[in-house]
């Protein structure tokens, strides 16, 4: 029942009449096999709820519905939205929500199971990972981003998306899914991620505001990731307009915190958080709040 293959999907998407959007990262799940190693790889348990975002046709929701205690399903296409409704009309144990997960009040959940849209990746991330108590992730994701936040294939993917999900998550495992298993095939590759909350995130994230500056300062710095701390520091103050901080004074600063003026590669994950509050710190000290 319901083997959702590329026949089966192009036909109901045309009986919808929907084009998939490539905006809104419609690759939808043909391949049964994905799908079982998905609810294999995420070891829920029937008293658990579960996050959807992006449920599409449902190819994944069914599954899940059968394993957990009850989905919240977000999906923001209305047609797709109708279809679901229709399709799990029966089922108790869901809740479909027509919201865009990026604005949406989402309620807890220790785990978040989905074929994401790839367009919003970083953003979704921000969203559901990057806070206090983090839910567990069984995710699809585009392999080029898998690829980045698994440090260990250090310095090539050492990037901003690295450090700014290290520093709340843990990524796990992960495995090349070929892109011909969705309907449309993506132009990109992509992975199936199993992360999990770290235990000791730094206190310093836990506040909106550091949080925010943090997020900030990474965004600012990677670009410069090949120039010394100092000069990656002093130009995202000045280019942001944050504050112009003169090159000795930064240097000074961090020689007196005992760091040392080295590439930004060279600095961990913890580091760099820990460098961030330096920084915030810096900045408040200089400048009146
Ligand atoms: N999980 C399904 C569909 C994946 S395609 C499957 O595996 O087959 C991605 C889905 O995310 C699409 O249904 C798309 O409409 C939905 N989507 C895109 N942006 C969204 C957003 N901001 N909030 C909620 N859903 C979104």
């Amino acid at each position: 029942m319901n083997n959702m293959n590329k026949r089966e999907t192009q036909l109901i998407l045309n009986e919808l009449g929907i084009t998939p959007n490539k905006k809104l990262g419609q690759n939808f799940l043909i391949d049964k096999t994905i799908v079982k190693k998905i609810i294999l790889e995420s070891q829920i348990s029937g008293d658990e709820v579960i996050l959807e975002i992006g449920p599409g046709l449902g190819a994944l929701t069914e599954e899940l519905l059968k394993f957990s205690k009850k989905v919240y399903a977000y999906e923001i296409d209305y047609k797709l939205f109708q279809y679901l409704k229709e399709k799990f009309s029966q089922i108790e144990n869901i809740e479909l929500l027509n919201e865009d997960i990026l604005k949406a009040n989402i309620p807890p959940t220790n785990v978040i199971v989905s074929n994401i849209p790839y367009t919003i990746t970083g953003p979704i991330f921000e969203k559901v990972f990057y806070k206090e108590k983090p839910p567990r992730g069984i995710l699809v994701i585009e392999n080029s981003i898998a690829e980045r936040i698994f440090v260990q294939n250090k310095y090539k993917n050492f990037s901003r998306i690295t450090v700014s999900f290290n520093a709340f998550m843990v990524p796990v495992k992960k495995y090349n899914i070929s892109r011909f298993k969705f309907f449309p095939a993506p132009r990109i590759d992509l992975s199936l991620i199993i992360v999990k909350p770290r235990e000791n995130i730094n206190p310093f994230l836990l506040s909106d505001k550091n949080k925010s500056f943090f997020l900030r300062f990474i965004a600012g710095i990677m670009p410069y990731k090949n120039k010394n701390i100092v000069n990656a520091i002093y130009l995202f103050l000045k280019i942001k307009k944050v504050i112009n901080f003169p090159k000795p004074e930064i240097l000074q600063y961090l020689k007196k915190n005992n760091i040392n003026n080295e590439k930004v590669t060279k600095f961990k994950v913890d580091e760099l958080v820990q460098l961030s509050k330096l920084i915030f710190e810096l900045i408040h000290e200089t400048l009146p709040i």
